[in-house]
């Protein structure tokens, strides 16, 4: 059962503005936002009119709208790379924004979701935003609307080819963000091996009901496809699509990729393995999403001596120890309990059971754990963490290339925490251990010996 029982929207009737991700044709926003949510999760979607909205545990407001009972309502407003959140009482008297940049609107979105998430769940830590001012473009946050940059428009920023890695929630929401550009001259390369399953729906943006068990990579092609970007998806682990042929990619870009040059790679996958793969493709230029509980976090990884690398923290070793775990914990029960256990989290039985009683043959049982093991659990990835995660990926992305640089200077990290609204910089140290930047790390250091 999901946490969104019914959702109505008020609005007046104005017309539909921006680009829409599904197929028809509209007449105003309500009439869109209702397919949306027919299409995305099956969920209908009622409609009242400005003067009487009906009793409902949270109301949303976009913008200001004096007439409601203000301690219970959460507001939102956004302007370029700006986003705010609080109580309704305290929306900064704004007018609407004229901006196109989607930044500041997608993030606010996100802080919203994520305080209907904290009120409806319960906070054991952390606090309620009430007045919560960001820029995305400072990396800044206040409590006066007024001090925050607003930053530059984006309808000068281009974006060179890219591979994007992992077409899960985080993929989607940054596809999501691309689709809203208005320059659409650029060129993803989408890479994954998964297809959409019921767990990913109610987080993945950009996937309906309809993508059910289908290919990630092509969903998201149709979806930019529809507002006229060009894209090359590919439905495959990193190592097969290394080793691909590339037919079909934009010639250009698959010249550059078979002679093994990567010139800008963005992950959004969430598996150790995975991560260490892309920093073995040594992009020039690096950047990652990810989540951790209610955090969303991005990185740039601008390979500098003694900076911290995708490899980094993201051992393969440990998925060894978590095997080792898991195998010792399926082996102490009993046939019985290990049937429903393995049932109960999707997986085969037969093929783990066959592992179980001899890990020699077993491959299948193998592999099967070890995506297991390796995968965070469904329930502790929440849809506006990734969205979040994806818009601060996007901002990232865009800030370092309106900046003029071809390659980024320096890495970092920016995290923004949705439990206290907490947005902050900051630098990971090196991971000693990491088998991809410690023997880079001493080759350089045996070149540089005199
Ligand atoms: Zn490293």
């Amino acid at each position: 059962m999901g946490l969104v029982e019914e959702l109505e929207i008020v609005s007046a009737a104005v017309p539909l503005l921006i680009h829409p991700i599904i197929k028809g044709v509209w007449q105003t926003l309500t009439e869109y936002l209702v397919a949306v949510g027919e299409w995305a999760v099956g969920m209908k979607v009622r409609t009242g009119d400005n003067s009487s909205p009906h009793e409902a545990d949270h109301t949303i407001v976009i913008g200001g709208a004096t007439t409601l009972d203000s301690a219970k309502t959460i507001a939102c407003i956004a302007d370029s790379w700006k986003a705010w959140v609080g109580e309704l009482k305290n929306v900064p008297d704004d007018r609407p924004s004229p901006s196109l940049n989607p930044v500041g609107p997608f993030f606010a979105a996100a802080l919203a979701a994520g305080e209907i998430f904290k009120r409806t769940w319960g906070l054991r830590r952390g606090r309620f935003l009430d007045n919560h001012a960001y820029s995305l473009w400072k990396n800044s946050m206040s409590s006066v609307w007024e001090e925050l940059d607003a930053g530059p428009a984006l309808n000068e920023l281009h974006l060179p080819p890219f591979v994007l890695v992992g077409a899960g929630a985080e993929g989607n929401a940054l596809v999501y963000v691309l689709t809203h550009l208005e320059n659409r001259d650029m060129y993803p390369v989408l890479v994954d091996d998964d297809v959409y399953d019921k767990t990913n729906l109610n987080r993945c943006s950009l996937a309906g009901t309809e993508d059910l068990n289908q290919e990630k990579t092509a969903v998201l092609a149709s979806r930019l496809e529809a507002v006229g970007i060009a894209s090359f998806p590919f439905s495959g682990d990193l190592k097969r699509f290394v080793n691909d042929a590339r037919a079909g990619m934009r010639a250009d870009v698959a010249e550059e990729i078979g002679a093994g040059s990567y010139s800008m790679v963005v992950s959004c996958v969430d598996k150790g393995d995975g991560r260490q793969d892309i920093q073995g493709l040594h992009p020039q230029w690096l950047l990652g999403g990810s989540t951790f509980d209610l955090q969303a976090k991005t990185n740039v990884y601008a390979g500098e001596k003694d900076a911290v690398c995708l490899g980094c923290h993201n051992a393969r070793e440990h998925q060894g120890e978590a095997m080792r775990g898991i195998e010792r914990q399926l082996r102490a029960m009993s046939h019985q309990e290990r049937a429903s256990f393995l049932t109960e989290h999707g997986l085969e039985v037969a093929i783990v059971e066959e592992y179980i009683n001899d890990s020699h043959c077993g491959h299948l049982g193998r592999a099967a754990l070890m995506d297991f093991v390796s995968t965070p659990p469904p329930d502790f990835s929440v849809g506006f963490v990734s969205l979040g995660s994806g818009v601060l990926l996007a901002a990232s992305l865009f800030r370092n290339l309106l900046s003029g640089e071809t390659i980024p200077h320096a890495s970092g990290m920016t995290t923004f925490n949705f439990l206290n609204g907490n947005l902050g910089e900051g630098s990971l140290a090196r991971d000693p251990q990491c088998q991809i930047c410690s023997k880079a790390a001493e080759y350089q250091d045996s070149i540089s010996e005199p």
